[in-house]
């Protein structure tokens, strides 16, 4: 198989406005194989060899090549619950989500993973990291069912289902009188069990004996299009100890860990007031600050010393902007990590707290938010940064630095084509400002990942996308958030908010 993309232009840093004009782009199975010059590759060269066989040649004229965006953070399950909360900051929002997110079946999983594939693929996204929850056990059918419909869409995807062993802002609400433990969330997370020791080993083992199982079955799936990522759920979810079972796991399959990462003030409050120490220095002197290790949010990392541990061990940190705002969760010291040559990524986060699937949304965000924060302009994030954040910084969350990201010979085939004569794209000024301040996702075209076209004249190529949408739309009705709010979950929610409000007290006086 071989496709050859005529008369493009690409997106080069090294050209004026970074553009190179009239290019031709050559894929050979899952691989760019050669980018030249239209005049230098065409056509009628390659009827002279081998490849004009299987050859399928697309017309790029008036369309701009770009590395397919990777979203390296999102939670597909939410898709049922876009739109549906406001005014929430994250600790009572997770009460109300597990109070109201009823019971998911393995149908619903795929339904979801496979709205979250054809909303991406369609605004240009080719990768995504979809830590995966369930509200409750794990059984293998959820997974497997996730896994299928990225298998059918033909998106590239790492999943890493979310799995958590103590809950230490249980333990602090414990300690400061408050009642969580019997909301949908805290029964989910360790409730009132007298004998919560044995039982987290036990759930412990159950679940990295079923993770360890289905990696076997899905790990590198179609030429590495699909990776399975262990998915702790957070810092302050999880013992040392499943920490580094995590690893241990993930180091035999050379798959990654992907873990939130203090991302709110009470998350960052209860750790240091647990451990004695911030979750990057526990992270730290554990040993398992690696670059394996993806962190969405690390919003609340502000240390010189936090900061140089992240920059030393090549971790990822994953910027949320979208949902770090819906949440009021905090701004990610995004500055202070790239001037230490942080590699950070970039994501959407779950569609309950985002809304949308649009990684331009965050792209453009991403680009604004941080201007607040600093009066020096020389010192503002430029869209060249972000863009590489969504590409480059991406690429290194899914383990695949230097093959993806990128457009150059070698590379994977993860290429969004946009229509330069688009009402947005015209006229094409600076590319990396048109691509952050201007696009919306609106001009995707085509879409390929690993040399396949899975978006051809903006339709989903593998999915039936109109069928699954009305399914979706179907089965969305008898989920418990659709109805108001039963007396219970509105106290489990407000028990939340006034804890929330204790500790956010507690953390402004330091
Ligand atoms: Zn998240």
């Amino acid at each position: 198989m071989a496709l050859l993309i005529e008369h493009v232009d690409v997106l080069n840093p090294d050209s004026p406005r970074s553009v190179a004009s009239n290019c031709s782009i050559l894929i050979t199975g899952n691989r760019i194989a050669r980018i030249a010059s239209a005049d230098e590759l065409n056509c009628a060269e390659l009827l002279a060899s081998p490849l004009t066989e299987n050859l399928e040649v697309l017309n790029g004229r008036g369309l701009f090549a770009i590395p397919g965006l990777i979203n390296a953070h999102t939670h597909s399950p939410e898709n049922y619950m876009r739109g549906a909360t406001e005014r929430l900051p994250l600790e009572p929002w997770l009460v109300w989500l597990y109070g109201t997110c009823g019971e998911f079946t393995p149908r619903d999983h795929y339904l979801c993973a496979a709205m979250s594939a054809i909303e991406m693929l369609l605004s240009g996204v080719t990768s995504t990291i979809d830590h995966l929850w369930h509200g409750g056990a794990w059984q293998r059918d959820f997974l497997d069912a996730a896994m299928q419909a990225y298998a059918d869409s033909g998106i590239r995807a790492a999943v890493a289902p979310m799995f958590d062993d103590h809950d230490y802002v249980l333990d602090v609400a414990d300690e400061l009188g408050y009642d969580l433990r019997g909301s949908a969330y805290g029964l989910s997370h360790g409730g009132y069990r007298p004998d919560r020791e044995a039982y987290r080993r036990g759930v412990l083992r159950d679940n990295l004996a079923l993770f360890e199982d289905w990696m076997r079955s899905w790990h590198q799936y179609d030429s590495g299009r699909l990776q399975t990522f262990l998915g702790p759920a957070a810092g302050h979810l999880v013992t040392e100890e499943c920490l580094h079972l995590s690893f241990e796991l993930a180091r035999k399959f050379g798959a990654g860990v992907h873990m939130h990462c203090v991302e709110t003030r009470v998350q960052e409050y209860c750790i240091r007031r647990v451990h004695g120490k911030t979750l990057v220095q526990w992270l730290h002197d554990e040993g398992l600050l690696a670059p394996e290790l993806s962190l969405p949010h690390s919003v609340w990392v502000r240390s010189a010393e936090d900061l140089d541990r992240l920059a030393q061990s090549g971790a990822v940190p994953v910027h949320n902007p979208a949902a770090n705002l819906k949440l009021g969760s905090g701004l990610m010291p995004l500055r202070a990590m790239l001037e230490r040559g942080v590699r950070v990524a970039l994501g959407v986060d779950g569609a309950c707290s985002s809304d949308n699937q649009n990684l331009f949304d965050a792209l453009k965000l991403a680009a604004l938010i941080h201007n607040l924060s600093d009066i020096d302009p020389s010192r503002w994030i430029s869209a060249r940064e972000v863009f590489e954040m969504a590409t480059i910084g991406g690429a290194a969350a899914l383990l695949m630095r230097e093959q993806l990201g990128v457009l150059r010979p070698g590379a994977l085939a993860d290429i969004t084509l946009l229509d330069t004569r688009s009402a947005l794209l015209a006229p094409m000024n600076d590319a990396y400002g048109m691509l952050v301040h201007v696009e919306t996702g609106q001009s995707v075209r085509h879409v390929i990942v690993n040399g396949r076209i899975v978006v051809r004249d903006r339709c989903i190529v593998n999915l039936d996308a109109q069928a699954l949408v009305e399914e979706f739309f179907a089965r969305a009705d008898r989920l418990p958030f659709r109805r108001p709010l039963d007396a219970k979950t509105q106290r489990d929610v407000a028990d939340a908010q006034a804890f929330w409000w204790d500790v956010m007290r507690r953390w402004q006086m330091g």
